[in-house]
């Protein structure tokens, strides 16, 4: 049995959830988002009632008048989700409540936390509540895809000339155990991305038929090269100080000797980074540049060499490397093997957030009020958010979604059964309440 705050808020959360609003590559039809908006305004009619709401083709940005001219915080989610494919326990669209959970396509990916950010405004302005500055509220509709909408937006804001104190996007979450012995619950808070950068390595030759084939054709080429960059040496494990404060506050829950070096992570750094990778692929990807070789193309009928081949690479760059030297150690490498190197769209820079700023701080009391048995580490994410553009409005961009989540719900992110518990929808409404009225 739900008590009656729990199965208000459930019904609401439920309703978001079925409405499919599945982002698509080169989306022009935004119909599904507008629809949502629609659906947002009733649901919560009494902050869209003191709002300023502006659309940006179907992300949307409102703007919440505050009593002074301070600095202004913005808090943001997304509302469109990744397809839903697979065999779902329930229909990924149903919302259905079972095992005290709520389970569907968005519930954790990121209409839950959106709803908890609207709820705890609606509530707030139905109470007769006014900010202390301005407070700014974005949902984007192209998080899953290119991240336009977030691009748009913070453009838009800068052009206005604004600076903003914090900006709250989703990110990470209340999670168990996040690396093996570190008993109890950690809030992951991100205070920066990996950059990223498309890598196009195109091999070539005179071609030919492939009866009478010379040594290292282009495909061959290719293949050496990726072995070699494979193994990941050529770019710098380093641990940073954002690095040994993520490690010092997850040995709080550690015993024994592996406490004792992350507990001094500083004093250890060169050992501790020479190691990690080794032990964790996810632990080791917060300390160094990673490449991943993630599409190719060669010949286009099977008896003829190809005169060029292709693969393309995923790069994620670490701050210490940085892009301009990871993409150079790569391509150095690549010229041993004749291969040239391309830059394929955007190269994207996100700096790291100061976990002693105003936006740090603040998420991180309001986790110890509304959370008290959580230990907080900030953590550098190595996907990319939506957040990565408004550092150009902000210094200090957090990433944090208020949820408590089992393993099993963390892989079911882009996945099958995405679910988040019940019991986790009051205090996600507490914690943004915390930070609106506290900003
Ligand atoms: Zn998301």
């Amino acid at each position: 049995m739900l008590d009656n705050r729990t199965q208000k808020y459930a019904d609401t959360l439920a309703q978001l959830i079925r409405m499919d609003t599945t982002s698509y590559d080169n989306q022009t039809d935004k119909t599904a988002f507008y629809h949502f908006h629609k659906l947002l305004k009733e649901k919560f009619p009494n902050i869209f009632s003191v709002v300023e709401y502006e659309d940006f083709s179907g992300s949307f940005l409102l703007k919440w008048k505050g009593e002074s001219s301070q600095a202004p915080i913005l808090l943001m989610n997304h509302h469109d989700v990744v397809a839903a494919t697979g065999n779902w326990r329930f229909p990924p669209f149903s919302a259905e409540i079972a095992d005290g959970k709520i389970w569907g396509r968005g519930t954790l990916d990121d209409k839950g936390g959106l709803w908890a950010m609207l709820q705890a405004a609606d509530e707030l302005a139905s109470e007769g509540f006014v900010p202390k500055r301005d407070i700014y509220f974005v949902s984007t509709c192209t998080e899953e895809q290119t991240g336009l909408g977030a691009d748009i937006i913070s453009a838009a804001l800068k052009e206005k000339g604004l600076r903003f104190d914090m900006v709250l996007d989703e990110g990470g979450m209340i999670v168990f155990e996040p690396i093996a012995g570190a008993i109890g619950k950690y809030a992951m808070v991100g205070v920066g991305e990996k950059g990223c950068v498309n890598l196009k390595f195109t091999a070539r030759s005179e071609g030919g038929h492939a009866s009478t084939p010379e040594n290292n054709t282009p495909l061959v080429r290719l293949g050496k090269f990726m072995a070699e960059v494979d193994n990941g040496k050529q770019f710098k494990s380093e641990l940073s100080p954002t690095v040994c404060t993520t490690f010092n506050r997850i040995s709080k829950g550690m015993k024994g000797p592996v406490k004792f070096l992350l507990e001094n992570a500083k004093m250890f750094k060169h050992l501790l980074s020479a190691v990690i990778p080794k032990i964790s692929a996810a632990a080791g990807a917060m300390l160094k540049t990673t490449i991943a070789f993630t599409m190719c193309s060669g010949s286009t009928e099977s008896n003829v060499l190809p005169e060029s081949a292709w693969v393309l690479a995923d790069m994620r760059y670490s701050h210490h490397q940085g892009s301009k030297d990871s993409i150079r150690v790569v391509t150095e490498i690549a010229k041993k093997y004749d291969i040239e190197t391309e830059i394929v769209g955007p190269v994207f820079d996100s700096p790291l957030s100061d976990t002693e700023s105003y936006a740090f701080k603040t998420v991180e009391n309001a986790i110890a009020r509304i959370f008290p048995d959580v230990i907080t580490a900030p953590y550098i994410m190595t996907g990319a958010s939506d957040s990565r553009y408004f550092s150009r409005v902000c210094d200090n961009c957090i990433r944090f979604s208020p949820f408590t989540i089992n393993n099993e719900q963390l892989d079911s992110v882009h996945a099958v059964n995405e679910n988040l518990d019940l019991d986790c929808l009051a205090p996600a409404v507490d914690f943004y309440r915390l930070i609106i009225t506290e900003a």
